[in-house]
């Protein structure tokens, strides 16, 4: 073959691939902006990693609390909205054993983002075959648990996508932590639904975004947590994690993001 010819074909197939990645980018785009429509339930799948001995009471508890997420949530979409609709249907898979958590980016430049993408990719493939998680999800929240470290003061924290299908939690979980677990999961959900974060850089909610009820009087202590802000507000600086799921309420600017409110 004469090398024109070639180049030809060469240019010619990667003209092909090129237009197939675009389709798929826009076809996949579309699909994820219709998750914001709530035209019926959104399936999620929450998957749980176990690194170490954790308990296993603490574990059957976080499946066993998702309908009363599934509840809490349906009551909050209907603060904004006039359905009866619960907005999300969640089906837990795991536990699976892993020897470490989701890697985390070393850095913030463009070639990190495309190395951490590749690796959370190899690694949720991986899990998700261990789990039996199948495709078809709106998202997929992986909540790593861990045993605490006997120092008493238990930590989480998580990381997602935003606008995309992938969230991630780590927690130290002992039996206490399952609803705060639940809420931090759902954080992390919100996240690869539109929803930013409603905390300014001291951690604190913000005002009036951050609130679960702006309009209260007096305005502290709040009755319950903003999802994105992640914690009560008491007053004076003070803030308190949440402890149950009834705590957990969706702002009305998280439920513009999402597409609750118009
Ligand atoms: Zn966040």
């Amino acid at each position: 073959m004469d090398s024109a010819k070639a180049r030809r074909i060469r240019v010619g197939v990667l003209l092909a691939v090129l237009a197939a990645v675009l389709a798929y980018a826009a076809l996949d785009r579309h699909r994820r902006l219709r998750r914001k429509e709530w035209l019926e339930p959104l399936p999620i799948a929450l998957v749980v990693l176990r690194r170490g001995q954790v308990d296993d009471d603490a574990i059957a508890a976080l499946r066993s609390r998702l309908p009363a997420l599934e509840a809490q949530l349906g009551a909050e979409l209907q603060r904004h909205r006039a359905t009866a609709m619960r907005p999300f249907s969640f089906v837990f898979h795991g536990p699976v054993d892993v020897a470490a958590g989701a890697p985390l980016p070393d850095g913030f430049g463009a070639w990190e983002l495309v190395v951490n993408t590749y690796r959370r990719w190899r690694y949720t493939r991986s899990v998700d075959a261990a789990a039996g998680v199948g495709g078809g999800y709106a998202s997929r929240i992986y909540l790593v648990v861990k045993p605490g470290d006997g120092g008493g003061q238990l930590t989480i924290e998580g990381t997602s996508e935003l606008n995309g299908r992938v969230g991630m939690v780590e927690v130290e979980l002992d039996r206490g932590m399952v609803d705060f677990a639940l809420f931090v999961v759902t954080h992390e959900l919100l996240h690869t639904l539109g929803a930013s974060d409603k905390y300014d850089a001291s951690g604190h909610a913000r005002v009036p975004d951050g609130l679960a009820d702006p309009t209260q009087t007096p305005l502290y202590p709040q009755a319950r947590a903003e999802v994105m802000a992640r914690n009560r507000p008491l007053g004076g600086g003070v803030e308190k994690p949440p402890s149950r799921l009834s705590e957990l309420a969706v702002g009305e600017l998280t439920a513009r993001e999402i597409g609750w409110r118009k």
